[in-house]
């Protein structure tokens, strides 16, 4: 039962004389603790590693409530648009375009939300929009990755969404307000903060209109779903189920303005190049008998993508008027792949060398057996994606072996990657 105001004998820790209400009592109501040295204890915690800091630090942004976001955003504190793209060349191999265009349009997302709301934005009424992305580019070539290395560095809550699996209202899938779903769990359901982040939707090509006539057969994983991510982008408020899927009519929906939540979208546009090329008027792509001209072209077609090419692979007009940045991802060459192998900070060959450090050993490839290594990935078209299967293909039996043995140094050659690769299968 809950004591009188003057029964309340202070905090049990520092001594601060509170009332119930900023006192926490004890379970059994004979000790008290007030926010400050609760808040110290987390910190002391936190510094012993025994919780995790973020989850901590971003609850806190949630409970000081609607202008939580704002007031931890200035221009000074938010990275510039150079700095944003140095930040991503540490993980990201090559892709300049993309990355340029993303640094200025997560820059400008910043300036958005720290122009004061309403009516009264500043001496000149400029009222700056916001400018949704999409990038199109092959399978694999980085544009997950880019989403995910922006995230790190950004205060704003961000999430990463899949477009597949979306359907319209009332058909097998989830509603398209689910996608805002995540948002709201990455800001620990503050929903002020939630209307200031950043959503990448995977797969938008996953969408597009099946056929030229959708009256035959309702395209209810198509159009219908880019007509209701129109209302998102365009910026409304939307019902979101805080739980995702499908909306249920007994579930409490919370209610999100997407005004200025910056939607990045990412798609392969598989056989884009066509439609470009058929645009450009030019040789039509796939028809030229001489490979290595077909293999140019494609990779130089991707750099004239335009918004009239998004519109003949089956996105509708309204769609691509909501997103007007439109950048690239370039096809992995070679040089590419080797860069990949061993530059970015997490690169693949960078964790096998850690892992083996943590037995002891030094790890060594050779340059010859990364040449071969990235050789297979391109032989066998598995792009970036292959190259991280292959290394443990290469790896496994030293990765099983070297823990229990004194090796203290084991070099990887050529000849011992290739015979690997020729007892896993890979056709030599
Ligand atoms: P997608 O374009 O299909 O979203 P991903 O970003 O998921 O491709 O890339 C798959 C994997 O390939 C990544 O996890 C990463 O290891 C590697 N990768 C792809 N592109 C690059 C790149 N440009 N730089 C560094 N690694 C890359």
């Amino acid at each position: 039962m809950a004591k009188k105001k003057e029964e309340i004998p202070g905090c049990s820790f520092c001594g601060r004389p509170g009332t119930i209400a900023d006192l926490i009592p004890s379970g059994d109501g004979s000790s008290f603790i007030c926010i400050d040295c609760v808040d110290n204890i987390y910190h002391t915690l936190e510094q012993m590693d025994m919780i995790a800091p973020s989850k901590h630090k971003s609850q806190k942004r949630g409970k000081k409530g609607a202008d939580a976001a704002s007031t931890e955003i200035t221009l000074d504190t938010v990275p510039s648009p150079r700095e944003i793209k140095t930040f991503l060349d540490q993980y990201v191999v090559g892709q300049d375009d993309a990355k340029k265009y993303l640094s200025v349009a997560v820059y400008n997302h910043y300036k958005r939300l720290l122009q004061p709301s309403g009516k009264d934005n500043g001496t000149d009424n400029v009222d700056i929009e916001k400018s949704n992305i999409v990038i199109v580019g092959p399978t694999g070539t980085g544009k997950t990755l880019l989403a995910k290395t922006i995230a790190r560095l950004l205060n704003v809550p961000f999430a990463i969404v899949d477009a597949t699996v979306l359907t319209e209202a009332g058909y097998v899938g989830e509603d398209i307000e689910s996608l805002l779903t995540r948002l709201l769990q990455a800001s620990d359901y503050d929903v002020a903060r939630a209307e200031k982040g950043i959503v990448f939707i995977d797969e938008i090509d996953k969408i597009a209109r099946k056929g030229d006539n959708p009256s035959i057969t309702r395209d209810v994983s198509g159009e219908g779903v880019q007509q209701g991510l129109l209302k998102l982008l365009e910026g409304s408020v939307v019902n979101v189920p805080p739980q995702g899927g499908r909306k249920h009519p007994d579930q409490p929906m919370i209610a999100v303005d997407t005004k200025n939540i910056l939607f990045i979208c990412g798609g392969a546009f598989e056989g884009i190049e066509r439609k470009i090329a058929q645009r450009l008027n030019t040789h039509v792509v796939g028809y030229s008998t001489d490979p290595t001209r077909q293999r140019l072209e494609r990779e130089n077609m991707m750099q004239y993508v335009a918004p009239q090419d998004l519109r003949s692979f089956g996105l509708i007009p309204e769609i691509i008027g909501r997103l007007p940045i439109l950048t690239h991802l370039l096809p992995l060459d070679r040089d590419a792949l080797r860069k990949i192998l061993t530059e970015p900070k997490n690169a693949i060959i960078k964790q096998y060398v850690k892992l083996l450090e943590m037995d002891g050993v030094k790890l060594v490839f050779t340059p010859e057996t990364l040449d071969l290594i990235v050789d297979k990935a391109i032989e066998y078209k598995l792009g970036a994606r292959g190259l991280r299967s292959i290394v443990e293909t290469v790896m496994i039996d030293a990765m099983y072996e070297i823990p229990a043995s004194d090796v203290k140094e084991f070099t990887v050659t050529r000849d011992y990657a290739l015979s690997k690769l020729q007892n896993a299968n890979f056709e030599i």
